[in-house]
């Protein structure tokens, strides 16, 4: 950084005893000579799509969870409507869905015609209010979707109980949550299938990618099918005779290039060493905040459940909420990036609040959060000093009087 860029004058200004640790941006691809050159090698080769890396990442990705079957994906959103079309969900069908999440959550059912149940968040975790879910079944729901917000699983036990009695299927998005656990078993396994995402702000990136996990026989092999137009052979060496194929099922064209699998296979060797440092920063993050009264922050575990620490969530109290956006602000001058999950509850996008009709009251727990929230980064690309810096400066920032 220069002399006189506006971040060293803002810190001179303000008189500051805290250090300067350069830019902090919330997200960072972790990539090394290692993706690069297994890239490299994918380009000296004649197979540039659905071959042996993506064989590779899949099993890597299924031992890493003690997935029976994983199946590569173009991106999470399309291994979410995979799941919807592998399920034969039609038109009408309703599908309970969380009201905090990423929108793909909901598209995913759009996009098979299915109409959204929204379910407001829980105020500790910001994932979906259990309790609410029975009271939203009716007689056309057919599957429960969860997200485990910001890497925290939610509490499957219980819903997958509710599941069972009203025999419905399972969806769970784990955009957020590679290495999320609960009791030890990964997350995406309870329910009928698990959903992954490997765009460069999640655990881990092919750039753009996705996964979709499942025990069960029948779905991995719908799904595997219906990424590849419904062709019944998906893998090249599959393909003996040229040429020859059938289709047995209604497709698109979902798969995952050899490219950023290459990547993938990378990135899953080096995913303990990252979750290790997510779990580090986390826990001197959460320390050092615990002393600043005007803020709660999410639960991201507790117990059983094991987070995979996606971000740290604060939450800012009536006193301070008004201000969010410049401590935001405050926050990016000293070079610290930060994001917000989200900045609106789904069906409060446009989009949603003018098919669906609700009004920001449905939903006042997922709205307080969109409103009052701010995500710090944990990611492996920080380490222990980055985040007492954080936290000094989070200190400052709600406390100083020059904002
Ligand atoms: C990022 C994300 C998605 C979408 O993932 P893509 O791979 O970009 O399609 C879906 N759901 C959640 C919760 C996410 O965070």
């Amino acid at each position: 950084m220069g002399q006189d860029s506006p971040r060293q004058q803002s810190i001179a200004t303000a008189g500051e005893t805290v250090v300067d640790r350069g830019v902090l941006p919330f997200g960072q691809p972790m990539l090394s000579d290692r993706e690069r050159a297994a890239v490299m090698q994918v380009l000296h080769g004649p197979i540039l799509t659905h071959g042996p890396r993506v064989q590779a990442f899949e099993s890597a990705f299924a031992a890493f969870t003690d997935a029976p079957h994983a199946i590569a994906t173009s991106t999470c959103t399309a291994s979410l409507h995979l799941a919807y079309m592998s399920l034969g969900l039609v038109a009408g069908d309703e599908v309970i869905v969380p009201a905090m999440s990423h929108v793909a959550t909901a598209h995913a059912v759009e996009l098979c015609s299915g109409r959204c149940v929204f379910v407001d968040a829980e105020p500790l975790t910001g994932n979906i209010d259990i309790d609410l879910i029975e009271r939203s079944i009716t007689p056309r729901t057919r599957a429960i979707c969860v997200v485990h917000f910001l890497g925290m699983p939610v509490d499957m036990a219980r819903v997958c109980r509710i599941a069972e009695k009203h025999d419905l299927f399972v969806i769970e998005d784990c955009a957020l949550a590679l290495g999320a656990r609960y009791r030890g078993d990964h997350v995406g396994l309870s329910g009928d299938i698990g959903c992954f995402s490997f765009y460069p702000a999640k655990h881990i990136t092919t750039g753009e990618g996705g996964m979709t996990i499942t025990r069960r026989d029948d779905l991995a092999q719908m799904t595997a099918q219906q990424r590849a137009f419904g062709i019944d052979r998906n893998i090249i060496s599959e393909r003996t005779i040229p040429g020859e194929y059938d289709v047995e099922s209604l497709g698109a064209n979902y798969r995952m290039t050899e490219m950023a699998a290459a990547i993938g296979v990378e990135q899953m060797r080096r995913l303990g060493g990252f979750l290790q440092q997510r779990r580090e920063n986390y826990e001197i993050l959460s320390e050092g905040l615990r002393e600043i009264q005007e803020i709660e922050t999410l639960t991201t575990s507790h117990g059983p459940f094991d987070s995979a620490f996606y971000c740290h969530c604060i939450v800012l109290d009536d006193s301070q909420q008004w201000r969010r956006g410049d401590i935001i602000e405050y926050l990016k001058l000293r070079g610290i990036g930060t994001s917000i999950y989200y900045p609106k509850p789904i069906p409060m996008l446009s989009w949603y609040r003018q098919n669906y009709g609700h009004r920001d009251e449905d939903f006042p727990v997922a709205s307080r959060i969109s409103a009052a929230s701010i995500a710090l980064p944990v990611g492996p690309h920080l380490n222990g000093d980055d985040m007492r810096y954080i936290v000094a400066v989070v200190k400052e920032a709600i406390r100083s009087e020059l904002i």
